[in-house]
């Protein structure tokens, strides 16, 4: 059972929800905080067998003053689910960039990092794009184990330093174990916190379930989980589930595409049509990958390259986040350069992202008056 509060609730009226709860023989009442960047929702969860919970009536609680909102949740998605509700989920609010259903964040940056040049290069062109996003790999896990592996922990000192340089808030980056998660604390702090990281989950790492537990124990870092690329989305779902039921309910959930040849030429099956699918199902925003859905870098007749009408696709679906590879160079780039944009592409896809979200701000009013 999940007792959604009143924003406007005293503390008192929540010590009252939690004493109720409490009286119940094996039931454990958790308090959790979902903070945005406008409000902060609180719901109590009542933890115990279902048999016990079953008999337990909403009125005890629905009558309590500062009660929102009682509902009976199977425990399927019980932390990330959206459970019917309506109202726009809170989001989170990480070094100061806020994720909810209210904007777009362009992650526009490296696959790979590879030298302080091209990352310099990167940021810059970021900073005057007015862009504090991005994304950089320093540990890349490959198909083939001869293929380019990351640099790993030495290019995070010079990477979060130029990150701070260019006033860039937040680096996604991907982690395949606990100990990178460590080496990211160690760099960070030691570069004064000069930036934030966002712990990338990588598609192939979506069901290893000793990583997730460990991204849900840590406190420090928003997940970006990128949904499994060969399992069913409610298997990503429960995926997701696992971080928060860890601790850590600050996840945007990633479609990337999924692996099958239908979706030949491009390197995966576009799956955006479950952004709004995820929305309703989740309180989790989303984010697109249209890089690695796409894979490669043709124009379609209209002079505009797959990758941007992907994006727009994933934008006009309310999309959250979008994840973009771009590089300075793209055919020196030492992994994904054939699907990477050149940095003169920025101002069109930052105007292009700003233009089809202002067309979806548009219709959603629209639709709220029909
Ligand atoms: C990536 O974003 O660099 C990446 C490897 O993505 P995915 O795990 O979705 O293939
Ligand atoms: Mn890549």
């Amino acid at each position: 059972m999940i007792i959604t509060v009143d924003p406007e609730a005293s503390e008192e009226a929540v010590r009252t929800i939690l004493e109720v709860a409490a009286q119940h023989p094996g039931i454990t009442p958790r308090k959790y905080d979902y903070r945005g960047a406008n409000t902060t929702v609180t719901e109590i969860h009542l933890i115990g067998p279902a048999e016990i919970i079953r008999t337990i009536p909403e009125k005890l609680f629905s009558e309590l003053p500062g009660v929102r909102s009682v509902l009976r949740v199977s425990t399927r998605y019980r932390l990330i689910g959206r459970h019917g509700q309506k109202h726009q989920s809170p989001g989170f609010e990480y070094n100061g960039v806020a994720f909810d259903e209210s904007r777009v964040h362009l992650f526009a940056g490296l696959c790979a990092v590879d030298t302080p040049e091209n990352v310099g290069k990167m940021m810059s062109e970021l900073a005057a794009n007015g862009i504090t996003t991005t994304r950089m790999g320093a540990y890349k896990p490959r198909t083939s184990p001869y293929d380019f592996q990351g640099l790993g922990k030495e290019c995070l000192p010079w990477t979060f330093e130029l990150a701070g340089k260019h006033g860039i808030k937040i680096v996604a980056m991907e982690v395949t174990n606990e100990r990178q998660i460590e080496e990211i604390q160690d760099a960070l702090r030691a570069s004064g916190n000069a930036t934030g990281v966002m712990l990338q989950v990588g598609t192939r790492n979506a069901q290893n379930f000793e990583l997730l537990k460990a991204l849900g124990q840590q406190g420090t870092f928003p997940v970006l989980f990128k949904r499994g690329m060969g399992i069913t989305l409610e298997e990503s779902l429960n995926a997701c589930e696992y971080i928060a039921s860890e601790g850590n309910p600050q996840i945007v959930f990633c479609l990337r595409g999924v692996k099958t040849h239908l979706g030949d030429p491009h390197r995966n099956m576009v799956d955006f049509a479950h952004v709004p699918v995820v929305r309703r199902q989740t309180k989790l925003p989303v984010c697109v990958d249209p890089s690695h859905s796409v894979g490669r870098l043709d124009r379609a007749p209209d002079h505009l390259f797959d990758i941007f009408h992907v994006v727009g696709q994933g934008v006009i679906c309310g999309a959250s986040m979008v994840l973009v590879d771009f590089h300075p160079d793209p055919k020196t780039a030492l992994c994904d350069g054939a699907q990477a944009l050149r940095l003169e592409q920025l101002p069109l896809l930052v105007e292009y992202v700003n233009k089809v979200r202002a067309a979806y701000e548009d219709v959603c009013a629209a639709a709220a008056q029909a």
